[in-house]
């Protein structure tokens, strides 16, 4: 995809939705630089996972993205619009979930939503249609007429998802959505936002916990103190290659095999509970199910004692960390 970033005239319908595209951005509160330089491209049809420790400028970013607050410099697109000089088009544009869900806990869970649908300017039938579909995506139909101060925290974060896809955003910008859901809502939070990115929406996420978004994201913008330090393409649901966790019965007959196949592999420090001695593991990259499916039956043809395969948990956490390893 071409990306258009700083031509005066944007190019004519692209083919390609242009997604997010964000520029160099500042913004300070007082003397606090809370962006100090931030760039990053979030891809139509992905899961952009923004990630980094408190205080890193998260919320700032997606409040800059959401049009809520203005940049003190920089360049921002939300699918091909500027929320600063075109805020009406950038808004209409995006579906954004703040990390609190405010107090609107006089209306029921309908009327929240209705209210949404009307400010969007939605025909009262579709919105009322829209809706009860929407409470049924997120698993509040029996709260529907329930006024929103029934609600736990999950169910008002799932609330404010639903509030969030009234309009059927291009652009969804979600401020640490998994936090406060518990187990089933987590998983289900990620089937959602995988189905709406298959569907072409841009998805950007963020997160404090590395272990929220591992699964859901096809890709990973890492901030820190204001900055984006760099962004990881991570091998994940998708195509390339993501690590993989080997063990052996024999430790060496596993790396002599794979040296002798020019296979790259790098020692796996966790222990194997009671393994018998000389037995151990690798981590390796492997691409996808069919790419460990191949390995194993490799393995076992040339005589090596494989007891387990498996894909090593955390590709974003092991990004995060060498992240973290470069601060110090
Ligand atoms: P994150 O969401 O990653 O935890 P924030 O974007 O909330 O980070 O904050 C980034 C930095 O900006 C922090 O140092 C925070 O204290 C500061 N900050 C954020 N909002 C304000 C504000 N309204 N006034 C003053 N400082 C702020
Ligand atoms: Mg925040």
């Amino acid at each position: 995809m071409s990306t258009a970033t700083d031509t005066a005239v944007p190019p004519p319908a692209p083919s390609v939705p242009p997604g997010i595209e964000v520029t160099a951005v500042h913004r300070s509160f007082g003397t606090v630089r809370a962006l100090d330089g931030v760039d990053l491209v979030a891809r139509a049809g992905a899961v952009t996972a923004l990630v980094g420790p408190n205080g890193s400028g998260k919320t700032t970013l997606l409040l800059v993205l959401a049009g809520l607050l203005v940049p003190d410099g920089g360049q921002v697109r939300i699918a091909g619009h500027d929320p600063v000089t075109d805020g009406r088009a950038a808004r209409a544009a995006t579906g954004w979930m703040p990390d609190a869900f405010g107090t609107w806990d006089s209306l029921t869970a309908r009327e929240v939503l209705l209210t949404f649908a009307a400010a969007y300017r939605l025909p009262r039938a579709v919105a009322s249609e829209r809706a009860a579909e929407l409470l049924e995506t997120v698993h509040l139909t029996e709260y529907a007429d329930r006024p929103a101060s029934v609600l736990s925290r999950g169910q008002k974060q799932r609330l404010g998802l639903a509030r969030a896809l009234v309009h059927r955003p291009d652009v969804l910008l979600l401020d640490e959505p998994a936090s406060g859901l518990d187990p089933r809502s987590r998983v289900d939070l990620r089937v959602l936002l995988r189905d709406l990115a298959a569907a072409g929406t841009t998805v950007l996420v963020s997160s404090h916990v590395l272990s929220e978004l591992d699964e859901m994201a096809d890709d990973a913008v890492f901030l820190s103190g204001g900055r984006t330090v760099h962004p990881h393409e991570l091998g994940g649901a998708a195509d390339g290659a993501r690590e993989w966790r080997v063990r052996a019965l024999s430790l060496e007959a596993l790396t002599t095999w794979l040296d002798s196949t020019g296979t790259p592999w790098r020692p796996d420090d966790a222990g194997g509970g009671d393994a018998p001695p000389g037995s151990g593991g690798v981590l390796l990259p492997v691409a996808g199910e069919v790419g460990a499916a191949q390995l194993l039956a490799d393995a076992v043809r040339a005589g090596v004692p494989v007891t387990a395969l498996a894909p090593a948990g955390g590709a974003l956490e092991r990004a995060y960390l060498t992240l973290e390893e470069e601060r110090r």
